[in-house]
């Protein structure tokens, strides 16, 4: 069943020569997780105070279960909001704090303070409810705003950079209370952050760019196929390799100075009429250096020539920058032990079992309604499959 659901939503600020929004559709199962994504200013948060009546969306509706609440007041939606701040009232005590939600709804005093201690004990407050906001820190005090949110009874629980104030500890302490709240009373959840970390947390992660809807894909989907070049570039961590498409009676290739690369799976079946450009997407971490010279001896596979022109240390890692015959530059992790000095004629390629995948270039435009095929070359544990085994000088 749904829990959230945004329907075509379009959003623009009074003034505005811009929509911030663009036709959004979204939907969370009822008790589920998605987390928003992207650049600032992109209109998470806009998205976010449209699903809580904060603002009013210029069009499309938002729909909580199969009730349209577009036209409710916040208050009377059913959901809850914690924000950055945690925006406590100072006058209560921390249990006055969490009882207020359900004393406003008309529980009597001693239910609500007692519902309250039960929330407070979920994130880890027993013995603090005498306490002023002031009195706590600020991981605790976001706690706290986590406890009143959920006692409440509301089953939409809208987070817009809930933790971005807390330092890294805290934050993660923070990422496991919200996977023990989410176990015990199993909100739906609809999480905005710019921390693709905390994403992950979620079942399903939303990329919003310029007020667009990107993608929607489970986390491990997302690094795997990026829809488009500003999401891949958004998530980080992939080495480009411009090149072309071309469709063969045996499938879609990808075509570039690393050599020739056979793009299997759903590629056919999205069925490319006609060669276009397109980038060759490869995880930073499936990178191999291979010893320059005859292929004998070497994996074959598509894979480019260049020479190691500086190492750094990564962390525990050494790191090299490769400049490449095409004189383009690729970082690639060395494993542990490994050394190649500065100077040293080098391959690279990927490692078997990598996967690659292939975006159009340049960007498609995505409100455009032009088709736009994306192929997988995903081959575990045989390696990617090439069409013209030598490396390229
Ligand atoms: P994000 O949360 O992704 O950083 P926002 O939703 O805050 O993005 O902003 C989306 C766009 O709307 C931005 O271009 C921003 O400048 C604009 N914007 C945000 N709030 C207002 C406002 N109150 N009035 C006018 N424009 C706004």
């Amino acid at each position: 069943m749904t829990g959230l659901a945004l329907e075509r939503v379009r959003h623009r600020y009074p003034d505005a020569t811009v929509d911030s929004v663009h036709a959004v559709d979204l939907e969370i199962a009822s008790g589920g997780m998605l987390a928003l994504v992207g650049p600032s200013g992109s209109g998470k948060s806009t998205l976010l105070r449209v699903a809580a009546g904060l603002e009013q969306p210029t069009a499309g509706r938002v729909l909580l279960g199969d009730r349209d609440v577009t036209a409710l007041p916040p208050e009377r939606r059913g959901l809850s909001v914690v924000s950055q701040r945690p925006h406590l009232f100072d006058h209560l005590d921390v249990t006055g704090n969490v009882a207020f939600g359900p004393r406003v709804a008309g529980v009597p005093r001693r239910e609500a303070r007692t519902r309250a201690r039960r929330y407070l004990h979920l994130v880890h407050l027993d013995g603090l409810g005498r306490r002023r906001p002031g009195q706590l820190s600020g991981g605790q005090q976001q706690r706290v705003a986590l406890a009143r949110a959920l006692a409440t009874g509301r089953e939409v629980l809208l987070l817009d950079e809930p933790f971005g104030s807390l330092d890294a500890a805290l934050r993660s302490a923070m990422h496991e209370l919200l996977g023990e709240l989410r176990a015990a009373v199993d909100p739906t959840v609809l999480l905005v952050t710019h921390d693709l970390d905390e994403a992950a947390l979620a079942e399903r992660v939303g990329v919003l760019v310029d007020g667009r809807l990107h993608q929607v894909a489970e986390p491990g989907e997302l690094y795997r196929r990026p829809a488009t070049l500003t999401v891949a570039r958004l998530l980080g961590g992939f080495v480009e390799v411009p090149g072309t498409v071309v469709p063969t009676t045996g499938g879609p290739q990808h075509r570039s100075a690393w050599g020739c690369w056979s793009l299997p799976g759903d590629a056919g079946a999205a069925g490319r009429s006609t060669s276009g450009d397109a980038v060759l997407l490869v995880r930073r971490e499936d990178l191999r250096l291979v010893p320059d010279g005859p292929r004998d001896g070497h994996p074959t596979g598509p894979g480019v020539r260049g020479r190691v022109v500086a190492s750094r240390r990564r962390g525990v890692r050494v790191v090299v920058v490769v400049e490449t015959s095409d004189r383009s530059r690729v970082e690639v992790e060395l494993a542990p032990r490994e050394d190649v000095a500065v100077g040293t004629p080098v391959g690279v390629r990927p490692a078997d079992g990598a996967a690659v995948w292939a975006v159009d270039a340049p960007e498609p435009d995505p409100s455009s309604t032009t088709r736009h095929t994306r192929h997988a070359a995903h081959l575990p544990g045989s390696g990617p499959r090439a069409c013209d085994d030598a490396l390229r000088d």
